[in-house]
């Protein structure tokens, strides 16, 4: 990957932006893609929508990925000068102990730790438990209210995980035999701003290599996925795409524990392309057309199911009167944590798949997504 392209996914995801507060990282895409664009505009509900023109006005093709990021919200402050909170998004009570996180405030990022009664002091049957996020605290170093409130913090703070992106270098082997080398990249927020990442990188392709396309593409860096696809509602509306190819993280299967039923895909082994998830059964048609694209431009990518969980384009395929939708991924580990884990290769593969579609998406093809 180009150094400006990692500079921009860097960047990108240590910004700040839990849902609801994603400014810093939607600013940030904006300052990327408007080189590259025709056009840049927000919605109501604060999603970035980027627009190329091609040879032909129609079909809109919509490529969104969100910006917003799990995070957790100040729901009080203690006499102690302890905050709890409620979370933005689904979070494993698992993962959270021990863990840094960042308060924003009026006075700027204060930093914390979330905590919990020491297991020293619990009674031995409860030190074998899961401690509920209810149960815990983030202590951000204040003895009492006073304090807490004097750093900035107040109710409705949004606070996000501390985690810092940065890539490990490695030689890739298979069955045995050396097979080049690639580069993962290691931090928060993968979840989904590797989609908006993607998106913002096909646009760039399209303008910097002067590549032809029968269509208009719309990037979107949309908000609050995570707490329920709701920026997507308000983007499809807006936007009202002809077809959609949603850009996300898959959940990568390749770490110990996960059958392969539960999740087939494997970082590193090429994009996904997802063909169930709970939210959406994709257009067949777009989905074989896709799929003969990687074929015969030689991307490798890996089909995959997801039996519970679902995407933007769970909302964008039942906008306005339905719209062909799909979802390409990044398979990634251990997402919904501090720190995730992707394929720098995956990711270009996902732009090189990306815009091989979308050099053929013209009006013809995307009437036959739906032709009887
Ligand atoms: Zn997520």
């Amino acid at each position: 990957m180009d150094k400006k392209s990692l500079a921009f996914l860097e960047k990108l995801t240590n910004s700040f932006g839990p849902a609801g507060f994603e400014k810093e990282p939607t600013r940030i895409v904006r300052d990327y893609v408007k080189r590259y664009s025709d056009a840049t505009s927000t919605d109501g509900l604060g999603s970035l929508l980027f627009t190329k023109k091609g040879t032909s006005e129609t079909p809109v093709v919509l490529i969104p990925g969100h910006v917003d990021e799990v995070g957790f919200i100040v729901s009080s402050i203690n006499k102690l000068g302890y905050l709890t909170f409620n979370p933005l998004g689904g979070w494993f009570d698992q993962v959270l102990l021990g863990q840094r996180v960042k308060v924003r405030t009026s006075k700027g990022l204060i930093p914390g730790i979330i905590a919990a009664k020491p297991p020293h002091l619990l009674p031995t049957e409860e030190r074998s438990k899961v401690v509920v996020k209810d149960k815990m605290f983030i202590d951000i170093g204040a003895s009492n209210e006073e304090e807490a409130k004097e750093m900035g913090i107040r109710i409705g703070n949004p606070v996000m995980p501390d985690s810092t992106f940065s890539t490990i270098d490695k030689k890739v082997f298979s069955k045995g035999k050396r097979k080049g080398s690639d580069t993962i990249a290691i931090g928060k927020a993968f979840d989904d701003r590797i989609g908006a990442f993607i998106a913002a990188e096909v646009v760039k392709t399209l303008k910097e290599k002067r590549i032809a396309h029968p269509n208009t593409v719309v990037g979107a860096a949309t908000t609050q996925e995570e707490v329920g696809l709701r920026g997507a509602r308000t983007t499809a509306y807006v936007v009202k795409p002809d077809v959609c190819l949603t850009l996300e993280v898959d959940i990568a299967g390749d770490v110990p524990g996960i059958e392969a039923n539960e999740a087939p895909t494997k970082m590193g082994m090429g994009p996904s392309i997802t063909t169930y998830d709970s939210s959406m059964i994709p257009n067949q048609e777009l989905l074989e057309f896709v799929i003969s694209a990687a074929d015969k431009a030689k991307i490798p990518h890996q089909l995959s199911q997801m039996a519970r969980g679902g995407t933007d384009a769970g909302i964008i395929h039942i906008s306005n009167a339905g719209c062909p939708s799909l979802v390409i991924g990044v398979p990634t580990r251990h997402i919904h944590a501090h720190a995730g884990m992707l394929s720098l290769t995956d990711t270009e593969n996902a732009v090189k798949l990306l815009v091989e579609v979308v050099k053929k998406l013209d009006k013809k093809k995307v009437a036959s997504f739906t032709e009887v």
